[in-house]
């Protein structure tokens, strides 16, 4: 058997592109720097409490079904989705609740009582977000963007659909009231953009949530992972745990082998990084094999935003808490602002409050909650000291729920710890400590975003949050069916287990 195909990393983008890999022929081995799979959907237990780190809004479950059925598998020996309902809960200062949800009935009814002469508006922006779902998912989500002849199709779709305005904008043009618009525009934030910058087309998250719904796996989000993992091994795919990759090897002109942290050489038929790109042809790929990837041009490109994530397990229940909260602060546009174009540390919040327990309380001890609370706030271009300012941070935060929505929390907290900017650049290597890998602008997406097939080298591509479509899982676990396709086939296939062959 010939030198296997090398996934560096093991996030949902690297662990989906290992089974599209193997379902195509290819040998596969997985390397991963941290002592768990999973990169942002790592999973921390303390105390009796499991937390899962990042993702826990999970849309579009087709995609993680696929990954199973492509190899013969039911996924439902494998994990279960339950779906979330409302998706989110948003709630305001001002005391105005609004419960997102799919059925239209019950958004209008909602809009009814906020800003009637909106609800026309809602019906329209529905049309709308529909319209653009129906070129921007349907036909591109997946489709490789890797000659500019790829881009120069979609631009008359994309000047027509308004893809130059703003999310926010374009929402303007159908909402009048306020609090409505921050319902239907904070959306891109989930995958690292700025309601007022991010291109319109991200609208689709609106109709893609409508259509799939919105679902929460059993055991917590680390379930899909260890789903996949469990998938791999029955594929005879090694996923193999710290083991940092620190170079990738390039032969004329090809990449042929990846040097580990404790200097190990393994050779490899082609490199598949799910590791940040800019960090990977900065740091991991020698300057004379990089014409397009200079130092220069990886250092022009904008990442993300970051977060400040708090995790926290407390004594008693609140019933009352929905599953996913959004507790919206006194500023919208302001702090925005704040974080993404002067990137300062805000007095103020916008958080996302996660309670799992609501929907499977295995992940508490019995008659306690488990929670997380997210805060965006700017990347590492900041200058903010996070040793200094991250316990009272968490502190003010966990203040603001006590006074809020949790009442009584922080006399009965059991445990809690979290992570800032200083995670995403040190344990999960992504440059500037971006959450969510490069921004989502206009000028990052589709063809403008990191290729799937690197330009520079032979042999060596990539997969998530970073390369089209973006961040999320949807984003990356279709960044692995672009991969799919734009990657070679194996020069000497490898048959699947026999009870594994692949579905037709
Ligand atoms: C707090 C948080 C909440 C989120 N919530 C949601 C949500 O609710 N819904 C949603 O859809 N999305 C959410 N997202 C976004 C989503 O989680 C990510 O976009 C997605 O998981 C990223 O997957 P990825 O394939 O890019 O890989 P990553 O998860 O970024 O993993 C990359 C992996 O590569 C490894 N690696 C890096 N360098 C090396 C190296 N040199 N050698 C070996 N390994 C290396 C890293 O350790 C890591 O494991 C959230 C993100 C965060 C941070």
């Amino acid at each position: 058997m010939g030198a296997p195909m090398v996934v560096v990393g093991s996030g949902f983008g690297g662990l989906a592109a290992a089974v599209r890999l193997r379902a195509k022929g290819h040998s596969v081995t997985v390397l991963e720097a941290n002592n768990q799979p999973g990169g942002r959907a790592s999973v921390f237990r303390r105390d009796g409490f499991t937390f899962d780190a990042g993702p826990t809004v999970v849309t579009a479950p087709y995609l993680f079904d696929e990954l199973f059925r492509l190899v013969g598998r039911d996924p439902r020996d494998y994990y279960e989705l339950m779906p979330v309902d409302p998706f989110y809960r948003v709630k305001f200062e001002d005391g105005t609740a609004f419960d997102y949800v799919a059925d239209e009935e019950r958004i209008l009814a909602q809009i009814e009582k906020i800003s009637p002469q909106d609800c026309d508006g809602y019906r329209r922006l529905a049309a709308k977000s529909k319209e653009i779902f129906d070129v921007g998912y349907t036909q591109l989500v997946d489709a490789p963007f890797d000659r500019l002849s790829d881009m120069l199709r979609v631009v008359p779709q994309m000047v027509r659909l308004r893809s130059d305005l703003s999310v926010y904008d374009m929402v303007s043009r159908y909402i009048q009231d306020e609090r409505l618009r921050q319902v239907f525009t904070f959306q891109p934030l989930l995958v690292g953009g700025n309601p007022f910058a991010t291109p319109s087309i991200y609208l689709l998250i609106h109709w893609l949530e409508r259509k799939w719904g919105v679902f929460f796996p059993k055991g917590g989000t680390g379930s899909l992972v260890r789903g996949l993992v469990e998938l791999l091994r029955e594929l005879d795919v090694e996923v193999r745990t710290n083991t940092p990759v620190e170079r990738i090897v390039v032969e004329r002109g090809r990449a042929v082998a990846v040097e580990t942290a404790t200097g190990e050489r393994m050779a490899a038929s082609g490199v598949v990084c799910n590791a940040d790109p800019s960090f990977v042809y900065a740091k991991m790929i020698e300057a004379t094999h990089r014409r397009k990837h200079t130092d220069r041009a990886v250092a022009k490109k904008n990442p993300s935003m970051s977060l400040f994530v708090g995790y926290f397990g407390a004594k008693g229940t609140w019933d009352d808490t929905a599953h996913h909260t959004i507790l919206l602060g006194p500023r919208y546009r302001g702090l925005l602002d704040d974080i993404f174009k002067k990137k300062v540390l805000a007095p103020d919040y916008s958080l996302y409050l996660h309670r799992p327990t609501r929907s499977d309380p295995s992940l508490a001890p019995p008659g306690h909650d488990g929670f997380y609370v997210l805060s965006p706030v700017p990347n590492d271009r900041s200058g903010v000291d996070w040793a200094d300012q991250s316990e009272r941070y968490f502190d003010k935060i966990l203040d603001t729920l006590d006074q809020g929505e949790l009442p009584g929390l922080k006399s009965r907290l059991v445990t809690r710890m979290s992570i800032d900017p200083r995670y995403f650049a040190g344990t999960l290597r992504s440059v500037d400590g971006a959450a969510f890998g490069l921004e989502p602008s206009l000028l990052q997406s589709a063809w403008f975003r990191y290729h799937n097939r690197s330009e520079d080298v032979d042999g060596l591509y990539f997969v998530g949050a970073s390369t089209h479509p973006g961040a999320g899982l949807p984003g990356v676990l279709n960044s692995a069916k672009v991969l799919e396709r734009v990657v070679e086939d194996p020069a000497e296939p490898v048959a699947l287990p026999r009870r594994l062959a692949r579905a037709s």
